[in-house]
């Protein structure tokens, strides 16, 4: 068992906070680890996490810390999920996009294309040794749907279990991606189907969640041994309280019913962490179903929570890092996927008849 990574980043006041509250900021340094936060009533209290991710972080800092771990996990057949926390406007997608995710200012890069180049770089060193395949998927799941961002007349894909799969979107679009600009052009093209999708729905995009699978296997070139690694980026919906959408947003009952999800999420860590082993509400949202290896099964984990250091967005900010500190409790089990070339065989006989029954069930 092995804890959830669970990271703070701060980003820089923004124009608008500057102009409520000038330079003020609620938060004080104490080093990587931990920071004292001021509440509204003016009192300090101290939290510390894996690392924290001041005002002046640059997206490389993020990368190597969370990341890294990550893409290395995969390439050795070891999941990874990491999960961007926060309200919106508190620099989720910064982090995980970045600025320009095809041309952008290279220092600006978020996760995701950095994460391309890593896993690329990592198997070009293998090359030898392994053949290698990379497959991207990218999905949305909005008010308890799942959207494919790939091809949008898949607006309900299911979720399903097996075997050698563990949790799985069935029939979600995968592409084969070679290259890190082939995998950055399948982005581009997820995001802005992404935004396509919104305009149809009059939906803003801090109201759904975003979730990028890359999957990498590899079959060893001297024994035929399969190992396969996945890892999950989710871009999670604004977690801000469902009356500060504010009048141009969604009405307050559908505001509600899509915080569910993340009071899903919030329930499934309270359970967990309370020792619960046989009542876990995987079941009770798509998010939740979707991240139940990364929440207590077999992924290697890390939460970013991102905040807002102003004292405009204190509630918002406290709640995110009370959310952060609960978090830290969880483990998971992370573990190789690899089989034997015979043994994959026999999995997927079993697979099929095992996703019969799982299908039944779900
Ligand atoms: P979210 O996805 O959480 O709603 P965004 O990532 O869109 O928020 O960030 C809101 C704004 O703040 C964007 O204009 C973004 O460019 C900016 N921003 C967020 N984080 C940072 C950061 N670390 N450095 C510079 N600008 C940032
Ligand atoms: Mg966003």
């Amino acid at each position: 068992m092995v804890n959830v990574t669970v990271c703070v980043r701060f980003r820089p006041l923004s124009l608008s906070e500057k102009r409520l509250h000038g330079d003020s900021i609620c938060i004080q340094a104490l080093n990587t680890q931990s920071f004292t936060f001021k509440d509204e009533k003016e009192e300090d209290i101290t939290f510390c996490f894996d690392r924290v991710f001041y005002q002046d972080s640059e997206q490389v800092d993020v990368y190597d810390f969370l990341a890294m771990p990550i893409i290395e996990g995969a390439v050795n057949a070891i999941n990874g999920t990491i999960i961007a926390y926060g309200q919106t406007g508190a620099g989720k997608t910064y982090s995980m996009e970045g600025l320009g995710v095809l041309d952008g200012d290279r220092n600006k890069k978020g996760l995701l294309p950095r994460i391309v180049d890593g896993i690329f770089e990592f198997l070009q060193s293998l090359v030898e040794m392994t053949k290698w395949t990379v497959k991207l998927s990218m999905v949305e799941i909005y008010m308890d749907k799942i959207r494919d961002l790939f091809d949008l007349s898949k607006d309900n894909i299911q979720i399903k279990e097996n075997k050698c799969q563990g949790i799985f979107l069935l029939g979600a679009t995968e592409i084969p991606i070679t290259n890190s600009t082939e995998a950055l052009q399948c982005l581009c093209h997820g995001i802005a189907n992404r935004a396509v999708g919104e305009t149809q729905m009059n939906l803003a995009s801090s109201r759904s969640h975003c979730v990028y699978i890359f999957s990498v296997q590899q079959e060893s070139r001297t024994n035929g041994r399969l190992k396969t690694g996945k890892i999950v980026l989710v871009d999670l919906a604004g977690s801000e309280k469902a009356d500060r959408t504010g009048a141009g947003g969604i009405v307050l009952e559908e505001a509600k019913s899509i915080n569910k999800s993340l009071s899903a999420l919030g329930n499934v860590i309270n359970a967990l962490t309370a020792g619960k082993v046989n009542h876990i509400p995987y079941r009770d949202s798509k998010l939740t179903r979707i991240l139940q290896d990364a929440l207590g099964g077999n992924s290697r984990t890390a939460l970013l929570c991102c905040c807002s250091p102003s004292p405009s967005n204190v509630s918002e900010s406290l709640s995110t890092l009370r959310f952060g500190a609960r978090a830290k409790l969880l483990k998971s089990s992370p573990r190789a996927n690899m089989s034997d070339a015979k043994d994959n065989m026999e999995q997927i006989i079993d697979c099929e008849s095992l996703d019969y029954k799982s299908e039944r069930l779900l």
